[in-house]
């Protein structure tokens, strides 16, 4: 085996000790022996505030993971909050603990070739922690696709698309930036739709907000909004209503997660697309959504569903149920985002395409090439694995000491 070439993250060539000899031949489990699993915090500002619900920020900090094997190959994940823990209770603190004491233990010297069989194994031994988890599994996957010279997308049947529409997320709750700002995203072809983060405001000050922009973009661009669970039931039905009437074509999550009798209520008489994100993290769930109606577009998160392939799965119950799903994103950088691409080019539908705009929001990237978008569309890199690199200096930079 050609070492040099294996740390460049691809199988070497020719006959002795060759590609199929790695494949086919005893080497797998040799070569993907897992050596060492790092974890940094690296901290990246955002190029504005945020403005969640109940949080805003200037700042994002991720986890960047990198699962090393015997050979010098190395598998780059990233594990991500919504700047913050409020969405979950997951802090990237409580990941990077997690994933030392607990879960790295577990795969030092096993096979990284078996991502299904190790992501069951930390299942068994640590309950929860599904970005913690996810974060291993997007290593474990980038590795794999190194070690077999294939992109990601491979290993979930091949790509059905190069490039996903992306939602460009307005959170400042000031109107006027936020018109200003959807028309310098859509000048520069970076984004093609938009969502509106609301309920950090009073309702009759959000919905006005609302209307306004709706009305800017009347005709050049459609108008999501997100209350991230923000409204009783009842200022749903009303606010989702004067929503439809301004032409805003989806609502994601409005009321609290944990109720699905409101969503099918709202599913089923509010007369536009109503999406569950926080109220959908597994596939179990997936199941109960699709048992109950409680929406008609579903957002997958590599994070929330513990990795790729639980995403994965969730997509393909949710289809099979008649409901077609959306690409979330928790704001990730350029490696999380690759991910949530070599996804979503996978998957058979998407309707309304995604948000996965991390790195336009993220004023810093600690990868070599940045993700590429153009015509309001993320792209697919090339390469192997997630077809990504780190900048070791920027890395050095943005980790937090
Ligand atoms: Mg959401």
């Amino acid at each position: 085996m050609d070492k040099a070439a294996v740390s460049q993250g691809r199988a070497s060539e020719g006959a002795a000790g060759g590609r199929d000899a790695l494949v086919f031949g005893r080497t797998p489990i040799e070569t993907a022996r897992i050596r060492s699993i790092e974890t940094r915090i690296v901290d990246l500002p955002l190029r504005r505030l945020q403005q969640f619900a109940r949080f805003g920020t200037h700042l994002q900090s991720i986890v960047l993971v990198e699962i090393l094997t015997e050979d010098g190959v190395t598998g780059i994940g990233e594990a991500v909050t919504p700047c913050g823990p409020w969405w979950s209770g997951d802090s990237v603190e409580a990941i990077k603990a997690t994933i030392d004491r607990y879960l790295a233990p577990l795969l030092v010297g096993e096979n990284l070739l078996a991502p299904t069989r190790l992501m069951a194994k930390l299942d068994q031994k640590v309950r929860n922690n599904s970005f913690a988890k996810a974060g291993i599994e997007m290593a474990l996957l980038d590795g794999a696709g190194k070690i077999l010279d294939v992109p990601l997308h491979i290993l979930f049947g091949g790509k059905m698309r190069d490039s996903l529409p992306v939602a460009w997320p307005l959170a400042t709750g000031d109107v006027a930036q936020e018109i200003d700002e959807a028309e310098e995203m859509l000048a520069l072809g970076r984004a093609g739709a938009f969502k509106l983060k609301m309920a950090a405001l009073p309702i009759a000050e959000d919905l006005a907000r609302a209307k306004r922009l709706a009305r800017a973009l009347e005709g050049r661009a459609k108008l999501r909004v997100d209350p991230n669970e923000g409204w009783e039931e009842a200022t749903a039905v009303r606010a989702i209503a004067e929503l439809r009437e301004a032409g805003v074509e989806m609502v994601e999550q409005p009321v609290a997660r944990w109720n699905l009798d409101a969503m099918a209520r709202l599913t089923r008489s509010s007369g536009t697309t109503i999406m569950i994100d926080e109220g959908v993290l597994s596939v179990h769930d997936t199941v109960e959504v699709v048992k109950r109606a409680a929406a008609s577009l579903l957002s997958l998160k590599i994070m929330k569903s513990g990795g790729l392939r639980n995403a994965r799965a969730m997509a393909d119950i949710a289809n099979a149920g008649g409901i077609p799903v959306y690409m979330g994103t928790f704001l990730e950088s350029s490696i999380g985002t690759a991910a949530n691409m070599h996804l979503a080019a996978s998957l058979p539908a998407l309707p309304l395409g995604g948000e996965t705009i991390g790195p336009m929001l993220i004023g810093e990237d600690i990868c070599v090439a940045p993700a590429d978008y153009h015509d309001h569309a993320l792209w697919l890199p090339e390469g192997p694995g997630l077809g990504i690199e780190i900048d070791r200096e920027k890395l050095a930079r943005f980790q937090r000491k």
